[in-house]
């Protein structure tokens, strides 16, 4: 399974890259988006993504990072690397009064405003959303940036069914961590059975938000992204085989990954009995 959204430079990580790196691919974790949540991370999120055959990479700012200082240049140069698959993470946070609201929206409008300039000049892009307690102000926000809906995937969803549906009739994608696999949340589970097949991604979003059985482990690790993908597949009433061919599929779909990485698309009934 694709890890769609973890932090490879994070604390906890970074130190021992490596080791993480071998113990997810034994796990049988395929391919790593690491996201960039302020630009100079961007920029050695690149390096890193170039360094690694099965590491992808992402450029933008974070709404808890709306106060660090901002390169759009190294915003910029970072999403032309050659693995830099999508925007972000970028988006709102109404969970911590700090950053302030207005101090997000505006580095947030200001990010969406050039990404749409960026892709008028050829530089095209999916866009990763962090969204906590925002749907109702981000949804006008993205609509009024002219850019694509089906090109944005509110990741680490964590809100009620009824922003799931909001988010979906705009018509994003939507994307989950190991907190839809907590007791303590029926509501993300509830949301996670809503979102139809094609528009639903698996990630960790490590170092944060293990998952069970693994909850209290510290840092949480890309492997773990087994856990979320078997409980999202049993929640959902499918096989984990069948889950992970769909999420894999979605995921290169979403950020154009290479057909080689990740479990294949059930293609036909014959490549299923085989
Ligand atoms: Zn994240």
């Amino acid at each position: 399974m694709i890890d769609t959204h973890c932090h490879l430079l994070y604390d906890g990580i970074h130190e021992r890259l490596e080791r993480v790196l071998a113990e997810a691919r034994t796990a049988g974790v395929s391919g790593f988006v690491t996201i960039a949540t302020t630009t100079s991370d961007a920029v050695r999120g690149a390096a890193l993504a170039g360094a690694h055959h099965d590491v992808w990479c992402t450029s933008g700012i974070h709404p808890l990072h709306a106060a660090d200082p901002i390169s759009w240049e190294d915003m910029h140069r970072a999403a032309q690397h050659p693995k830099c698959v999508a925007w972000g993470e970028l988006g709102l946070d109404n969970h911590y009064a700090d950053p302030p609201a207005a101090l997000q929206t505006s580095v947030l409008e200001e990010q969406l405003t050039r990404i749409a300039a960026w892709r008028n000049e050829g530089l095209i892009k999916p866009i990763v959303i962090h969204c906590r307690r925002a749907v109702p102000q981000l949804l006008p926000i993205l609509r009024a940036s002219g850019l694509p809906a089906d090109r944005f995937v509110f990741h680490c969803f964590t809100e009620t069914a009824d922003d799931a549906r909001a988010v979906l009739d705009f018509g994003a994608w939507i994307s989950f961590t190991g907190v839809v696999t907590f007791r303590s949340a029926p509501e993300v589970a509830a949301a996670a059975k809503l979102v139809p097949d094609d528009r639903i991604m698996c990630e960790t979003d490590a170092p944060f938000l293990s998952p069970e059985p693994v909850r209290g482990a510290r840092p949480c690790v890309p492997a773990y992204v087994m856990h979320t993908g078997l409980f999202l597949a049993a929640l959902r009433g499918t096989s984990f085989d069948a889950f992970e061919r769909t999420v894999d599929a979605n995921a290169r779909r979403f950020f154009s990954l290479p057909e080689s990485v990740g479990r294949a698309a059930i293609t036909d009934s014959a490549s299923r009995l085989a």
